[in-house]
């Protein structure tokens, strides 16, 4: 099944063999990485709002009501869908890769990282 992906961040080409691994608990990325960090995004590909509720920050998604989410690799932007992460054939599909270099991608990390510690504040009850 071929599956395609347009982010909403500049992208770079993907070599179509290549693929992530999994054993059902750890997931290793074409980079060599394994585990986090993972940035949740939703179908389209565009990062989420962490915090959920009805209001986001500018360029965020909302929390995707269904389950099924993207994950994107912090380290080298390749994304994944989440469900493959846990294939019991060990293969985890790229369905794209962000271009990490732009000041596109860094200012959408950067509110995606400002949405998870303002709900950390409210988390904690420290908000002021
Ligand atoms: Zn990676």
């Amino acid at each position: 099944m071929t599956v395609t992906l347009n982010p909403p961040y500049p992208v770079t080409p993907i070599d179509p063999s290549e693929h992530g691994t999994n054993n059902g608990e750890d997931h290793r990325c074409v980079c060599g990485e394994q585990g986090e960090p993972f940035l949740v995004a939703d179908r389209s590909g565009r990062l989420v709002d962490v915090r959920g509720g009805t209001t986001q920050l500018p360029g965020l998604s909302p929390w995707p009501t269904k389950p099924e989410v993207l994950v994107i690799h912090e380290n080298c932007g390749r994304v994944y869908d989440d469900i493959d992460l846990a294939r019991t054939d060990g293969i985890s599909p790229i369905l794209a890769r962000i271009d990490i270099t732009t000041p596109a991608w860094d200012t959408a990390v950067a509110m995606y990282y400002a949405a998870a510690e303002a709900g950390a504040r409210v988390l904690h009850g420290e908000e002021d």
